[in-house]
């Protein structure tokens, strides 16, 4: 690739596009379980595609990273135990390691290989996988919360690619029961739930399995995400017991460097536009 070119992820569903302008193409294989593609943007950084869906840029993906660690960890004085369902780039274990309290950080990602090209390309997200409370596996989400011990995590955190093919179960109800039982009396599951503006039956379907499943309180807390559909996205929170504040339970450790997150984003992006709160309301 000698001069740039635009490289664009087609949204049929929502008739849209994410481009990005590039001036090479780093990387390209075919894991057993996705294609994997690196590029190297003129303006973004190196980005990652998986199925030629943006999963990561050096430029922005802190917002993400930091949304979905923080809000749920700061919902607990001292989570200790913390499981990371997919993830493989890393920059999730990288914001949950800043936690103090965490003493133990199991990631579990299908395919070593987004992994490995990640610690490849993306170094800086992948800095903190040699902390000895990190333990990396390399299998199906699925298959490893039906065999977690009961009670043994205070977080588990589901950063997954789009709920459909390899993660389509990973928004089941099944799957939210497992995490259930696997979560200890305070514990707290987030998830990555796509975007507030396209995706509102997702997160009423969400909503509905969650209660199902006995989960006591539901949060959700919206951020800007310019590489994902409609750049507009969120996580939502679910608590086996009591009710989530609208605040940080514990001060924010400003040591921990968050470059998005603090305790007014963490207020701020759990309040919901209009629409939604209808929708929400309609339930
Ligand atoms: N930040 C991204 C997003 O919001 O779309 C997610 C990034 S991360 C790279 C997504 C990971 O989910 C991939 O590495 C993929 O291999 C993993 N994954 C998908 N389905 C999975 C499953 N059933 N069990 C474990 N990991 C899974």
């Amino acid at each position: 690739m000698n001069e740039t070119q635009w490289i664009h992820e087609l949204l049929d569903s929502s008739g849209s596009a994410i481009g990005f302008r590039v001036r090479e193409h780093l990387h390209h294989e075919q894991s057993d379980f996705q294609t994997i593609d690196v590029y190297e943007s003129t303006d973004f950084g190196r980005l990652m595609a998986l199925d030629g869906c943006w999963m990561v840029t050096q430029r922005e993906n802190f917002i993400y990273h930091e949304m979905l660690a923080h809000p749920a960890l700061y919902s607990l004085e001292a989570p200790n135990h913390v499981a990371i369902i997919g993830g493989g780039d890393c920059g999730t274990l990288s914001e949950v390691l800043k936690h103090d309290s965490v003493l133990s950080a199991i990631q579990i990602d299908i395919d070593e290989r987004v992994t490995r090209v990640s610690e490849q390309f993306f170094p800086e997200l992948c800095a903190s996988n040699d902390d000895p409370r990190v333990s990396l596996l390399f299998e199906d989400g699925m298959a490893w919360i039906a065999g977690c011990d009961e009670g043994s995590q205070d977080v588990i955190l589901v950063d997954s690619t789009d709920p459909v093919g390899l993660a389509e179960e990973l928004v089941s109800e099944t799957f939210f029961r497992q995490c259930h039982r696997a979560l200890s009396d305070q514990g707290i599951i987030g998830m990555q739930s796509e975007s507030p503006l396209l995706h509102v039956e997702l997160l009423k379907t969400l909503r509905l399995r969650l209660a199902n499943a006995g989960y006591s309180d539901i949060r959700h807390h919206l951020f800007p995400q310019p590489c994902y559909p409609s750049g507009w996205w969120c996580i939502t929170l679910a608590r086996k017991s009591g009710q989530f504040q609208d605040t940080p339970c514990r001060n924010v450790n400003e040591r921990m460097e968050c470059r998005y997150y603090n305790a007014a984003i963490h207020q701020a992006s759990g309040v919901y536009p209009t629409y939604l709160r209808a929708a929400f309301d309609d339930e």
